[in-house]
C-alpha cells in the first residue's frame, strides 16, 4: 500500500520542497508515497479568510483558530485512520523508533503550527500527537514535517534500494554510527585505519562497534543502556 502524506499547512508552496530531489523525490514520482497539501485558510469562513485570533488571556502573537483547523482536519480525515500529527516544539522529541512506527503505517496527517500555536482544544478534541523535532523554536510547522517525512520515506520499502544498510545506522542498535572512510588511502597525511583494509570482516565488525561505542559514550550517553544518571 502507498504511504499517503497529507499535510496541513498556511504554506502549500513550501511543499514538496527537498523531497522532490534525489531518492525521496524519485520515489514520489514512481508513486511508492504520496502528498497532498491542504490550505488551512480555504477553511476560514469571513471574507478576510482569517485563521488566527489574539491569545486568550493576554500577550504577544496569535494563535491558529480551532473552529477553521478542526474543520480541515474532519475534511481529510474522513473515513480514514492515519495518524494525525501537530508539530510543535512541546512535543514529544522525533526518534527513529518513531520514525519506524509510522514507515510501518499507511500514512500521516501533519499540522504545521504557525505563530504562537494552536488553540488547545482543537488539540485535545482531535487527539493531535504533538511531536517535536528538537529543543529549538522554528517559525513554524513546516521545515519539521518535511524533516519527519524524509526520515519515513527513505526507509519505506523500495525506496533506497541496496543503499539502505540499516543495520550500522545511527540509533538502529542504540548507538550511533562508527566513523566511515572512502578512497583515497590517504588525505593530507591521514591513512585509513588499516582493520578496515584487512579483508578481515570479524575484526572490522568488532572495530566498528567498538568505535561505536565510544562515540556514543562520549557524545550521547543518554543513548546507552545502564546509563548511569
Ligand atoms: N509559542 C510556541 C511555543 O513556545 O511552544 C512556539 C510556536 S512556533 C513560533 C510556530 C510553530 O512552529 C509551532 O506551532 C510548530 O508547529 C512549529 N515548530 C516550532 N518549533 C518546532 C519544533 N522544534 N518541532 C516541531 N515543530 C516546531
Amino acid at each position: 500500500m502507498t504511504f499517503r502524506a497529507t499535510i496541513l499547512t498556511l504554506y502549500p508552496e513550501m511543499f514538496p520542497g527537498h523531497l522532490a530531489v534525489s531518492l525521496a523525490g524519485k520515489a514520489l514520482e514512481r508513486g511508492q508515497w504520496s502528498l497532498d497539501t491542504v490550505q488551512i485558510r480555504d477553511f476560514a469562513q469571513d471574507r478576510h479568510r482569517t485563521v488566527d485570533d489574539t491569545p486568550a488571556g493576554g500577550g504577544a502573537g496569535m494563535v491558529l483558530k480551532p473552529d477553521i483547523l478542526a474543520k480541515a482536519i474532519d475534511k481529510v480525515s474522513e473515513g480514514d485512520n492515519r495518524p494525525r500529527l501537530l508539530m510543535s516544539p512541546r512535543g514529544k522529541p522525533l526518534t527513529q523508533e518513531k520514525v519506524r512506527e509510522l514507515a510501518a503505517g499507511d500514512g500521516v496527517v501533519i499540522v504545521c503550527g504557525r505563530f504562537e500555536g494552536v488553540d488547545q482544544r482543537v488539540i485535545d478534541a482531535r487527539n493531535l500527537e504533538e511531536v517535536s523535532i528538537g529543543d529549538y523554536v522554528l517559525s513554524g510547522g513546516e521545515p519539521a514535517a518535511l524533516t519527519l517525512l524524509d526520515a519515513v520515506v527513505r526507509i519505506l520499502p523500495g525506496v533506497m534500494g541496496n543503499a539502505l544498510s540499516g543495520t550500522h545506522e545511527s540509533f538502529e542498535n542504540g548507538l550511533l554510527e562508527h566513523p566511515q572512510y572512502t578512497r583515497p588511502q590517504v588525505f593530507e597525511g591521514l591513512e585509513i585505519p588499516a582493520v578496515l583494509t584487512s579483508g578481515n570482516h570479524a575484526a572490522i565488525e568488532k572495530w566498528r562497534l567498538e568505535e561505536a561505542r565510544k562515540l556514543t559514550a562520549e557524545r550521547r550517553p543518554d543513548l546507552l543502556p545502564n546509563k548511569a544518571k
